[in-house]
């Protein structure tokens, strides 16, 4: 096993997940485990100003010539499946058949088709019980994989660099933490993907709808003229919203019920809003106003309250503005023989609100796949790329 991927295996086996019922910060201090082996290993690479802060956030610095270049990782895990007891394995050289992760659980190309194009590759997979948590530390080793190379390698010629491990990114806090001051970047990149070969730099705009209806409530017999079901109005409301913009069959950004409840007098149902365009989401928002108002003037005993609030942006303009970071990665993808490919994401990524902070903040792949999951997997071989990458990228 060569060291890098033993580095990922080293940190892939401690647990990091975060927890979004948490009010601490890092939501979980066993992230502080990862984030304080990293400040030791980082300081044995010889960036020895590495040290985490009170959140857990690691910092560190190297040297070089030219603009300074912020690369970025997540040191906590996904919430959908533990990450208490990960016990990675390689299958090598993958012949395409099923991959047995225990005894309820395998990896088949049936399932994911996509996989054809690892066929060969060593890939990295988990024990059947756990997430793998490539996503994102597939990202943290790429890094420590870069500076190992460039303390290897004292003449090869680079960028300054700043690095930050940031925690809580799978629960959306992670930019709250971070701080622009202590990472001293010009630009950077969130090493937080899958594919190798994309540069991400565009993605929704987010947002989550709060309603919470209270009704009148009497008894039922007394009803006539004065009972006002909340449930009912909850009812009517989701129903007017427009059905054609759910996840079933909108590409371009939806709405997306998450959870309803409630008894006849009180309810309260939440929703993600998203799009890729501003105009589009707002229009969404208008549309969810008028409802409200509808059946506020339909139902005018009960109170009906619609709160909005902003996730994130789309960070597409604050790239357009400065497009540095997007155009030396694909000059250096480039000079690597590799075509690169831009995905819009379907999601938000901590670059998103780095950008709007004022550091922009594109995304790079890891060479992992099916994250969130017991099927995630990281191919060795992409993993390893994406370190030729990056230091294609830094080069001076
Ligand atoms: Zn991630």
């Amino acid at each position: 096993m060569n060291k890098n991927i033993e580095r990922f295996i080293r940190y892939a086996k401690i647990d990091t997940q975060a927890d979004e019922n948490s009010l601490t910060v890092p939501s979980t201090e066993k992230q502080k485990d990862l984030s304080r082996l990293l400040v030791k290993e980082l300081k044995e690479l010889g960036l020895k100003d590495a040290y985490m802060d009170e959140y857990g956030v690691v910092y560190a610095h190297l040297d070089g010539e030219g603009e300074v270049i912020g690369l970025n990782a997540h040191v906590d895990t996904a919430l959908e499946v533990t990450n208490a007891g990960v016990n990675p394995r390689i299958v090598e050289k993958w012949d395409g058949k099923d991959i047995i992760l225990n005894d309820e659980y395998k990896i088949s190309l049936e399932q994911f088709p996509f996989m054809k194009q690892v066929i060969g590759h060593d890939l990295v997979v988990t024990g059947g019980n756990t997430l793998l948590g490539a996503d994102d530390k597939a990202g943290i080793a790429i890094i420590m994989g870069v500076l190992d190379y460039l303390n290897q390698n004292p003449d090869f010629k680079h960028h300054p660099l700043a690095i930050a491990f940031t925690v809580d990114e799978e629960i959306g806090r992670g930019p709250k933490y971070f701080s622009l001051e202590k990472m001293k970047a010009d630009y950077a990149y969130t090493i937080d993907g899958g594919a190798v070969d994309h540069i991400d730099f565009e993605n929704f705009n987010a947002q989550q709808l709060k309603v919470q209806i209270t009704g009148v409530a009497v008894h039922p017999g007394e009803g006539i003229n004065t009972l006002v079901n909340a449930l009912q109005i909850q009812s009517e409301f989701i129903c007017a919203l427009p059905e054609k913009e759910t996840p079933f069959y909108a590409d371009e950004g939806y709405w997306h019920l998450n959870t309803a409840n409630g008894s006849s007098e009180k309810t309260e149902f939440t929703a993600i809003l998203r799009n890729f365009s501003r105009e589009k989401l707002e229009q969404l928002d208008a549309k969810i106003y008028a409802v409200r108002d509808n059946l506020a003037k339909k139902y005018p005993t009960a109170k009906i309250e619609v709160s909005i609030s902003e996730q994130y942006e789309n960070m597409k303009k604050y790239v357009d503005k400065d497009p540095r970071p997007v155009i030396k990665a694909v000059e250096a993808m480039k000079r690597l023989g590799i075509e690169p490919k831009f995905t819009r994401i379907k999601g938000g990524t901590d670059g998103a609100t780095f950008s709007k902070m004022g550091l922009v903040t594109p995304n790079l792949g890891t060479g992992s796949a099916n994250h969130h999951g017991r099927f995630e997997f990281l191919s060795v071989q992409l993993f390893e790329k994406m370190i030729e990458i990056v230091l294609e990228i830094i080069k001076k």
